[in-house]
């Protein structure tokens, strides 16, 4: 059975006091995270250890790097590689935010290098697609994701592809306050297993977990995460208050 997840994805806010008491009281709130739930926290680089320490002995929880570079070493000052990330311990790897493909402008190869890089270091990546309010409004956004999938994970092995999770987010979403409906996630949520489901079938489209992404809070999370295709989410502004990202992990099926 695919795991149910709360990702949070504190992108870059939080002093390490704020991000360190910010982690003790979600311990505090949510000491305990139920079977076949995983709790995730994306860190900024420099808490990465911190974090880690901090939720080593409490099942459930687990760290994630924001980023990873597209190459494995080398003279590229300022970037993190995945075998950085692995040798500090860290599992799971954010890959593709939209942020990222917008700001640092990433290309789908480059993306497809992280996510080689992050298996080969046994590092989950957390993929990220979604489309932007243009393709929601004039184009084929079904289409548009499946695209993204397709120009990033051709080089994965079909066990590879398999370990992924998905967080689909769509761009006009993300941190307007504007959420999908249930049925707009829904159905692209089901549109991304049926891709999954053509390419590599049913055992490997039904193991994946696929997030929702997309001003996630406490009072949307349980209808969004009440569809049947949506397996939990990946939370940016709310997951900065551990009420908010208390309730959303409570708020998982
Ligand atoms: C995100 O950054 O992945 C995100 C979904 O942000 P927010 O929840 O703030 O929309």
């Amino acid at each position: 059975m695919r795991k149910k997840i709360a990702a949070a994805n504190w992108k870059m806010n939080l002093s390490r006091e704020e991000g360190k008491e910010l982690i003790e009281q979600l311990l505090v709130r949510n000491p305990k995270i139920g079977e076949g739930h995983q709790v995730i926290l994306a860190v900024p680089f420099p808490y990465l250890e911190l974090a880690s320490s901090l939720v080593a002995s409490h099942p459930g929880y687990a760290i994630a790097a924001q980023n990873c570079y597209h190459l494995p070493a080398g003279a590229y000052t300022g970037e993190v590689s995945a075998s950085m990330l692995a040798s500090i311990g860290i599992k799971y790897c954010v890959v593709g935010h939209s942020e990222r493909r917008e700001y640092q402008h990433e290309t789908p190869e480059q993306l497809g290098e992280k996510l080689k890089l992050c298996f080969s270091h046994s590092i989950t990546p957390i993929f990220c697609c979604g489309e932007s309010l243009s393709v929601r409004e004039n184009g084929d956004p079904g289409s548009y994701v499946k695209e993204q999938l397709s120009a990033s994970l051709s080089k994965l092995t079909p066990e590879q592809v398999a370990k992924l999770v998905i967080a689909y987010e769509p761009i006009w979403a993300i941190g307007t306050g504007k959420t999908a409906t249930a049925a707009q996630a829904q159905e692209m949520h089901f549109a991304i297993r049926n891709y999954l489901l053509d390419c590599y079938g049913n055992t490997i489209a039904a193991a994946i977990s696929i997030l929702y992404g997309g001003s996630v809070k406490s009072s949307n999370a349980a209808e969004i995460f009440g569809n049947p295709d949506v397996d939990g989410g990946l939370v940016g502004g709310a997951s900065l208050n551990a009420d908010e990202f208390s309730a959303i992990i409570k708020a998982l099926p």
